[in-house]
């Protein structure tokens, strides 16, 4: 049995989705104005093995991000950069999908933009409107917080204390300081769509909204984004939602904790700011995710090199058993034992980690005990069934690779599709064997070591060389 803990709730509660094996699910994505940094990747890819664990206990995701491509902040980076809004968007959204596919970010099933969905979002403030939750300002709508009695239910504020709270923005054209833009008139030189109310474009919390309701239904399964949507992105989501529909807006919330870099607020005025590229071209995306599945994803995460470096260390094991797994499975040794080794037992421990709320430390425990098990059963006996190792790839192939992402299990000497370039490093290699024999060290010291430097590791042994690559 799944269970989850819910924002809206406070409490972990059994996963039973709306119409199973369906599950509709859906993340808040990034405003394209910029690289995205570590902290969001924190998010995505939290939101990312969980979606890979629901998969994987065979329920069907849909699973949709939004991309908000106009927004003051993108509009602002336009100015700054003398391009059109439009470009910059574009650029960024561009970005954003190198990024998650370098940090092994399934893709979501819909990425619906705000600008391409103009009609349904205008249709939602309409609907607010004439059902009373929205009043128009001389071109600016505003929904009206004191008509919808649950404001509050999903941050536990509450609409007296937000109040007198000073941290609200004044605008004097507002009844309440807590309502909140729906569509904001045009100003000169910024992008703009028509509108019943004139021109102008729409404000950030309708666009989820709408765009969750258009893919996923009025009422859906999970709804998740960092700590910091909860108010009042979430809370807003919530009453435009459930105020235009009549029905409840989402089943189940998860929310991502804050990462700080080593203890300190991760800012840019501190100079501990990272994007998520920075940091993976320095560390690979399996490191980058497993110090993420380390902790647990509603609390706080305490980023920093050695975190990350202890996790390319503990990757090591992993990737060394891994090797070991595809050599014996070419080599399908029948002489070798099989040993007594429980493979269910770990699977159900993984299992009953990840329906723990997504307790990723535990699970990714859970694979490091077998990994350390399996070496000990190896070193143990002078040589093992390849049946053994088969099961060895099945276990960590459905948790380490599938689930968690942070393994890759593709044979490294055959890697990657290219066969010209395969063929043509077996050329190399062939040389290099000739020059071998002809005492010509030089020249092949000099293909090993040119090699190396393009990322491809020869590895001799008694018999043969092969290769391997480094990720890119
Ligand atoms: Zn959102």
């Amino acid at each position: 049995m799944l269970s989850i803990y819910n924002t809206l709730t406070k409490q972990k509660e059994e996963f039973k989705p709306i119409n199973p094996p369906n599950v509709n699910m859906y993340v808040c994505g990034p405003t394209v104005y910029d690289y995205f940094h570590i902290g969001n990747a924190r998010s995505f890819i939290m939101a990312d093995i969980i979606r890979r664990y629901l998969e994987y206990k065979n329920y069907k995701v849909k699973y949709v991000m939004n991309l908000t491509d106009v927004d003051d902040k993108i509009i602002k980076k336009s100015i700054q950069e003398n391009k059109e809004a439009k470009s910059v968007a574009e650029d960024f959204v561009k970005a954003f999908f190198e990024d998650i596919n370098k940090l092994k970010i399934k893709p979501a099933d819909i990425y619906p933009k705000a600008t391409e969905h103009m009609n349904d979002i205008t249709k939602l403030i309409e609907e607010l409107e004439d059902k009373g939750f929205a009043y128009n300002v001389d071109g600016n709508v505003f929904y009206d917080v004191s008509k919808f009695k649950d404001y509050g239910k999903l941050s536990g504020k509450k609409i007296d204390d937000l109040e007198s709270g000073a941290r609200i923005e004044i605008n004097e054209e507002k009844k309440n300081p807590l309502d909140f833009s729906l569509w904001k008139k045009a100003k000169p030189g910024e992008p703009f769509w028509s509108s019943r109310w004139g021109n102008g474009r729409p404000g950030w919390h309708i666009e989820c909204s709408a765009m969750s309701c258009k893919h996923l239904g009025e009422t859906f399964d999970i709804h998740a984004g960092g700590n910091d949507l909860i108010f009042p992105h979430h809370e807003n989501e919530i009453a435009q939602s459930e105020a235009a529909n009549g029905k409840k807006f989402v089943n189940y919330w998860i929310h991502f904790g804050f990462l700080n870099i080593n203890d300190e607020k991760m800012s840019k005025s501190l100079g501990n700011f990272f994007t998520a590229r920075d940091i993976v071209k320095k560390y690979s995306p399996e490191a980058v995710r497993l110090s993420f599945a380390q902790t647990n994803y509603a609390g706080p995460l305490n980023f920093s090199e050695e975190l990350l470096s202890s996790a390319e260390k503990g990757l090591e094991k992993l990737r060394n058993l891994a090797d070991k797994t595809n050599e014996e499975l070419k080599n399908k040794s029948k002489d070798g034992i099989f040993p007594e080794f429980d493979f269910a037992r770990y699977e159900k421990n993984f299992e009953a980690a990840m329906d723990d709320d997504f307790n990723t430390p535990q699970a990714s425990a859970v694979i490091f005990d077998f990994a350390r098990e399996v070496n000990k059963a190896a070193a143990e006996n002078a040589s093992l069934h390849f049946e053994f190792y088969q099961s060895v790839k099945s276990f960590l192939g459905k948790t380490a690779e599938e689930v968690l992402g942070i393994l890759d299990l593709s044979d490294q000497s055959q890697l990657s599709g290219n066969s010209i370039e395969n063929e043509l490093i077996e050329l190399l290699i062939k040389l290099r064997a000739e020059a071998k024999i002809e005492k010509n060290f030089k020249l092949s010291d000099k293909i090993r070591d040119s090699l190396k430097e393009i990322g491809i590791i020869l590895q001799d042994s008694k018999d043969r060389t092969t290769f391997k690559k480094n990720k890119p």
